[in-house]
Order: structure tokens, then C-alpha cells, then sequence
């Protein structure tokens, strides 16, 4: 078990990493990730013409798991669709992928394969040497959460997730975070639902930008709404990979960052110089900006000189 990551004044974030295969889990463990905060089951899948089996998953999340002896692994279930299409999952053409069938949303369709995921999860972690705790992606009610839940919790998982990363799971986060025990926000889709923009367009780059005001303060009513109901809850896109924006991120009062590994030791490194009150005063400053641009000049001059 490695040390937590603190702030400067001891305040503990902690600073884990997303992975896709069992290499990335390694690599994480190897860059001192305190887990794996995301695991994208999917990134297993995409060259499979055929859905692997149960005992063949179970062997797959095993090794994962393996790989984070003593540290806590958050799975998400398989989230196909839109820009992760999974050979095996027989998708019907979408004029708008993006806001089509992906993600738990599969489960209108078919829960089989969902249920098979679940199944191999649990017979993984049952004798696990990790921490495992399970999630769902692209939920946007609390009833989507809650059969979430009772699958999940059916098939013996103990720790039951949602991503927020729809702009109506983070405003109604209150009731969609008291049907589960955890939550992670994926900044990444949260921003191009928010800001109604491509993630995938280089040419709305401007607007699919994490810094915007209208992003962080979604992001802000999810976390008021996950502290009151004491729900741990993280961000587990790109967004906290800036050491900025993920003190930004702590401000606002989310409780991990899941990060690629490579930026780790960055974010580490800068959250370490920096305390509780600093960030608190970062994210004042964000929240209350006008645009991306001038949220981001306003916090990385006040981090800079403070
Ligand atoms: C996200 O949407 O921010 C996220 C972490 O998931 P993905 O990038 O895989 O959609
Ligand atoms: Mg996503």
C-alpha cells in the first residue's frame, strides 16, 4: 500500500490512475497510482468479433486486480457506443451517437451482456487481493442509478458507482448519488454535454474546454450534493491531469482525481506545494469567471504569485 497524496497542510486527495489493460495497471502501479480510479473495460473489447466469456472476463479482471494488490480498482462496466465501438455489440445507425444507445443505456436492449460483465466482476473480485468497486457510464436518472445498483448489488458487488457525465446526473446528483455509494465525474463527456459541442471536433475545441465556468459549476453542484450526502466522489477525466484545474477540482470539494499515469507525478508534485484554503480560493475564482479563458488566466495567476 502506498502513502496517500496530500495537500500541503495534510489534506488528503487521493491520486489515482486510469487504466485500460493489464499493462496500464502495472504502469500505474509502477508511477505510484493509490489505485486505479478508472478502468475502461471496453479498451479489453474493441478487437473482439465475439463477446469473451464469463470465466474468460473473470480471468481478465483478476489479473487487473492482481496488479493492484491492496489498492482500490473502480471498474466501469462496458461503455459502447458512440466513439467506442465494440465489434461484438451490434449497434444500429444513430444520427446522434453520442446521445444514442451507449454506456448503461445498452441495458434497454439487452441486460445479458451487462449481466455477464457483472457476473465475471464478481467472481473476480470475490477473492481479490484488491479493493474493487464497480461503476456505470452515461447514467442521467436516479432510476437508471438504482438498476444499476440492484444488478450490480445482486451479482455480490459491494461497491456500487455512477459516472456523472451527463449535465442531468450532475444537477440532480442528489438523488441519483443516494441510490449508490460512489460517484466519478468523467469531465470529459460532462463537458460536451454541457457545452453542447463534439468532444471529437477539433473545430469546437474552444467550447469542449473543462475550465468553462457553465462546466465547473455543474461539476460544483455534484459535489455540494455528494458531500452532503457524505458519497465519495471523483474525477476521473482528462480535466484533472491539469495540476491547475485538478486544485481547481479539490476546491470545488471532489475527493480523488484519476489521471492518465504519465501525469501523475505532476499533479502530485504541484497539489504537494499548495493547501486547502488555496484551492478553496482557486475554485471562488474559476466559478465565478466568465469564460474558459478567463477562468484559467485568473486561477494560473493566483497559483503562480500566491
Ligand atoms: C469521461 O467521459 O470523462 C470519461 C472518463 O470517460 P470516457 O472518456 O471513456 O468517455
Ligand atoms: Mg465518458
Amino acid at each position: 500500500m502506498c502513502s496517500s497524496d496530500l495537500l500541503s497542510d495534510g489534506t488528503p486527495v487521493m491520486l489515482l490512475a486510469n487504466a485500460g489493460s493489464v499493462e496500464a495497471v502495472v504502469a500505474a502501479a509502477a508511477a505510484g497510482a493509490e489505485g486505479v480510479g478508472l478502468f475502461r473495460t471496453e479498451l479489453l473489447f474493441m478487437d473482439r468479433q465475439t463477446e469473451p466469456t464469463v470465466d474468460e472476463q473473470a480471468a481478465l479482471y483478476s489479473a487487473v486486480f492482481a496488479a493492484m494488490a491492496g489498492r482500490r480498482v473502480v471498474v466501469r462496466t462496458i461503455d459502447a457506443g458512440s466513439d467506442k465501438p465494440v465489434p461484438f455489440i451490434a449497434s444500429e445507425h444513430e444520427e446522434n451517437p453520442a446521445l444514442g444507445v451507449r454506456g448503461w443505456r445498452l441495458n434497454r436492449i439487452t441486460d445479458d451482456i451487462v449481466n455477464r460483465q457483472l457476473q465475471a466482476l464478481a467472481i473476480a473480485a470475490a477473492d481479490s487481493p484488491a479493493d474493487v468497486w464497480v461503476m456505470a457510464p452515461m447514467i442521467s436518472t436516479s432510476q437508471e442509478a438504482a438498476d444499476f445498483a440492484k444488478h450490480a448489488r445482486e451479482f455480490g458487488i459491494r461497491h456500487v458507482g455512477v459516472m456523472i457525465e451527463t449535465p442531468a446526473a450532475a444537477l440532480l446528483a442528489d438523488k441519483v448519488l443516494a441510490e449508490v455509494d460512489f460517484g466519478s465525474l468523467g469531465t470529459n463527456d460532462l463537458t460536451q454535454y454541457v457545452m453542447a459541442a463534439d468532444r471529437l471536433d477539433a473545430r469546437l475545441s474552444d467550447l469542449t474546454d473543462s475550465w468553462h465556468p457553465a462546466v465547473l459549476r455543474a461539476i460544483h453542484s455534484a459535489a455540494t450534493s455528494a458531500t452532503a450526502l457524505a458519497r465519495p466522489l471523483g474525477v476521473c477525466g482528462e480535466a484533472a491531469a491539469d495540476p491547475y484545474l485538478a486544485a481547481v477540482l479539490v476546491g470545488i470539494g471532489v475527493t480523488s482525481l484519476s489521471i492518465a499515469p504519465v501525469a501523475l507525478a505532476e499533479v502530485r508534485g504541484f497539489l504537494a506545494t499548495i493547501d486547502r484554503a488555496t484551492c478553496l480560493h482557486a475554485a471562488d475564482m474559476a466559478l465565478a469567471a466568465a469564460s474558459a479563458e478567463e477562468a484559467r488566466h485568473a486561477v494560473k495567476h493566483y497559483l503562480e504569485h500566491h
